[in-house]
């Protein structure tokens, strides 16, 4: 089974969720089929690792809460650490902390200040790619611990949103276009 494939079978459109007129990407039915999920968790460390299949990442960062359940096996599976990065108030330690814009207001994600090293390299994952906006804001507290993003991988990118422009000049992977 392909990722693309997987991807084009498990993942189920939501009408009207979380509010009317947004058609919902619901990964959960991927997440029950292990076939399917270590597959594309396959797929997604490929993002983070050379021609020759080694590893070039020291940290993977996913984001709340969908990016958790799917960088946390990728930086198993690239043998490195994994870094969550959160909604504001909820890591107990010093963090960074970017705000970025929603379609109505404002919200602000959190790093930990001392879980990434000044001059590592990371790979950002995360389920959808949409706006940009939570992408770049990682991005962005990437760069306030000193290191670089290396790559980003995404299973699935919105065509009818600019999310790619938004993120800028990173590396990106994307398993689907839908
Ligand atoms: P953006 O910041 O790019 O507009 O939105 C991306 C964030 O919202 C991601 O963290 C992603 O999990 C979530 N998101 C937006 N749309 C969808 C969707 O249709 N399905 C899922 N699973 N997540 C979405």
């Amino acid at each position: 089974l392909a990722a693309g494939e997987a991807l084009e079978r498990l993942v189920r459109d939501v009408a009207d969720f979380p509010e009317p007129g947004i058609v919902f990407k619901d990964i959960t039915p991927l997440l029950a089929d292990h076939v399917a999920f270590r597959t594309i968790v396959t797929a997604l460390a490929d993002a983070g690792r050379d021609a020759d299949g080694r590893p070039v990442v020291d940290k993977v960062v996913g984001m709340e809460a969908r990016g958790f359940i799917l960088a946390a096996p990728v930086a198993l599976a690239l043998g490195v650490g994994f870094v969550p990065v959160r909604k504001a108030g909820k890591l107990p330690g010093e963090t960074h902390a970017v705000a970025y814009a929603l379609e109505y207001g404002e919200a602000v994600l959190e790093v930990h200040r001392d879980a990434i090293g000044v001059g590592e390299r990371v790979l950002v994952i995360d389920d959808v790619l949409a706006t940009g906006g939570t992408a770049r804001a990682t991005a962005d507290l990437v760069a306030a611990c000193g290191a670089t993003v290396a790559a980003m991988a995404f299973l699935m990118e919105l065509s009818f949103l600019p999310g790619r422009a938004a993120v800028g000049d990173v590396p990106m992977t994307t398993l689907a276009v839908v």
